[in-house]
């Protein structure tokens, strides 16, 4: 299966796609993960991407594209995947597309998880990330067993530095003006499938699976 997750930041399109990854064994593609990998490492990619990560603003196109070309392959290989945070411009969309026909495959759905700004700010507000593994929890809706420490790989958790109040109002503005777009991009082609994102990681993960399972 090929899926493509959109929604806002903060919606849970990590949380949903780990999920999907652990339960039904697809290969998770989360582009915002291997760009804070690239930065941790210290890489070339990683010194140009931090510059745009940490004002909440997109990291060019044509640097996402060419990342993306080879973990494409390499899921194509093990028989599908599951982006998140890719793609998050038109532009983006187009090069997949191209990447699709080359490779003779289509996408089977667009999942856009849909929830309230408001909500969105609040998840944020209280998100701690693990930096290692990419796990993702909330101080008070999804906190981890131990304080301050991943469940599953028991590295430090920390808030992302575009998690901050400054950085979540311009990350909330770029996805409108950039990332929404894609909404009526997929729709025109038929495989938009929009699913409520409020409520808990389970009743969004249920809805999900009844759209995967029909
Ligand atoms: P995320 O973890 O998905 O919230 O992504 C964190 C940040 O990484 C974003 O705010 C962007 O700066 C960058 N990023 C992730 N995916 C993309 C993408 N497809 N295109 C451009 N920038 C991206």
């Amino acid at each position: 299966m090929r899926i493509v997750l959109l929604g806002m930041p903060g919606v849970g399109k990590g949380t949903q796609a780990r999920l999907l990854s652990l339960r039904k064994g697809l290969v998770q593609i989360a582009t915002g993960d291997l760009l804070r990998q690239e930065v941790e490492n210290g890489t070339e990619l990683g010194k140009t991407a931090k510059q745009y990560m940490d004002q909440g603003e997109l990291v060019p196109d044509q640097v996402i594209i060419q990342m993306m070309e080879k973990y494409l392959d390499e899921a194509e290989r093990k028989g599908g995947y599951l982006l998140d945070g890719f793609p998050r411009t038109v532009e983006q969309a187009k090069a997949l597309d191209e990447h699709l026909e080359r490779n003779g495959k289509k996408l089977d759905y667009v999942l856009a998880l849909v929830t309230p700004e408001e909500e969105v700010v609040t998840r944020l507000a209280g998100r701690l990330t693990c930096l290692n593994c990419g796990a993702t929890y909330h101080q008070k809706n999804n906190p981890p067993k131990t304080f301050g420490t991943c469940d599953v790989c028991s590295s430090r958790l920390q808030t992302r530095a575009d998690d901050d109040p400054e950085a979540v109002r311009n990350r909330l503005r770029v996805y409108l003006e950039k990332s929404a777009p894609l909404v009526d991009y997929y729709r025109a082609k038929s495989i938009l499938r929009e699913i409520d994102a409020s409520g808990t990681i389970e009743e969004v993960y249920d809805r999900i699976q009844s759209v995967l399972e029909a």
